[in-house]
Parts: C-alpha cells; sequence; structure tokens
C-alpha cells in the first residue's frame, strides 16, 4: 500500500513537474514571441524614420536647388537689364543732340518708358547738359518741359515711322494685288 502511495506520489510529482517545465517553457516561447513583436516593431519605425529623413532631405534638396535657379535667373535678368540701362546712359548725348537714328531712338524710348532709373538719369544729364549751355546764353529756360516735349517729339516720330512702315507694307500688297489683276486680264 506504502509502495503504490509512494509510487503515486513520485507519479504525481513528475506530473507536476512535467507541467511546470512545460509551463515554463510556454512562458518562454512567450517571452521570445514578445521580444521578436518588440524587435519587428523597433526596425518597422526605425525603417520609417530613416524613409522620413530620407523625403526632408530631398525636399530640402529641390527646394534649394529651385531657390538657386531663381536666383540665377534673377541674376540674368538684372544683368540683361543693366546692360540695357548702359547702352541707355550711353545713347542719352546722341538723344539731346537729336542723333539718334530711328531703330535706336526706338530703343532708347522704349526703355525710357520702362526704366525709372532711367528716366531719372535722362532728366539729371538732360539738365545738367542743357542747363549750362543755357546758363552760358543767359536766356530764360524750363528744361523738364523742354524735355517732355523732346520725348513727346520722339514718341510720335516712332508712331509715324511705324505707320509709315504700315503704309508701306499696304502699298505693296495693293500693287501685288494690281499685278496680279493685270496678270488675268491679259490671260484671259
Ligand atoms: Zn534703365
Amino acid at each position: 500500500m506504502l509502495a503504490v502511495l509512494g509510487s503515486m506520489k513520485g507519479e504525481n510529482s513528475r506530473e507536476e513537474r512535467r507541467s511546470k517545465e512545460e509551463k515554463r517553457s510556454r512562458e518562454e516561447r512567450r517571452l521570445i514571441e514578445e521580444r521578436r513583436l518588440i524587435e519587428e516593431k523597433r526596425l518597422i519605425e526605425e525603417r520609417r524614420l530613416i524613409e522620413e529623413r530620407r523625403l526632408i532631405e530631398e525636399r530640402r534638396l529641390i527646394e534649394e536647388n529651385r531657390l538657386m535657379e531663381e536666383k540665377y535667373f534673377m541674376e540674368s535678368l538684372l544683368s540683361v537689364e543693366k546692360a540695357k540701362c548702359k547702352e541707355f546712359e550711353r545713347l542719352i548725348p546722341g538723344f539731346i543732340a537729336r542723333k539718334l537714328d530711328f531703330p535706336t531712338l526706338s530703343g532708347f524710348y522704349e526703355h525710357w518708358e520702362a526704366c525709372d532709373e532711367c528716366k531719372e538719369e535722362l532728366s539729371i544729364q538732360y539738365l545738367v547738359r542743357e542747363g549750362m549751355q543755357r546758363l552760358e546764353e543767359g536766356s530764360a529756360f524750363d528744361l523738364q518741359s523742354e524735355l517732355d516735349q523732346r520725348l513727346e517729339e520722339a514718341r510720335r516720330k516712332i508712331n509715324s515711322h511705324s505707320a509709315f512702315l504700315y503704309l508701306g507694307m499696304t502699298m505693296e500688297i495693293m500693287v501685288s494685288c494690281l499685278l496680279v489683276w493685270v496678270f488675268v486680264w491679259i490671260l484671259l
């Protein structure tokens, strides 16, 4: 009886040990799985951060490029404008002396209309050059309105020149039509 009891007890404790071991290994597996999940999450998060940083860097580069291009464009525009202003300044004496030919005068006037700085420059140079002359002559003067008249004169000259060109073109077309008509008339 005791022996049976003893062997039952042994059986029991073996059973217990086995279930304890099972429990422990289940717990271990759970822990391993948990750690794996945590590690996985960490990796995903890391990858997301790297990707995010990459995108931010990419956007920054694009924006930087855009700004550089804009800057170059503005600089080249400015240098073109500056060259035009220089040319305008160079032509001022010719304008005052009425010595500009038509295309030059046309360009000169066009820039005068568009550029405030050169407007001012022309006024100053006109006042200085003509003013000195008049002072020597001792005659009365209103140079600003004189300059306005000169510019108006230039504008009219440009307009009439354009009208003349237009008229010339119209005449040419009319003559061509007439020639064609004569030709057709002869043939018939
Ligand atoms: Zn200018």
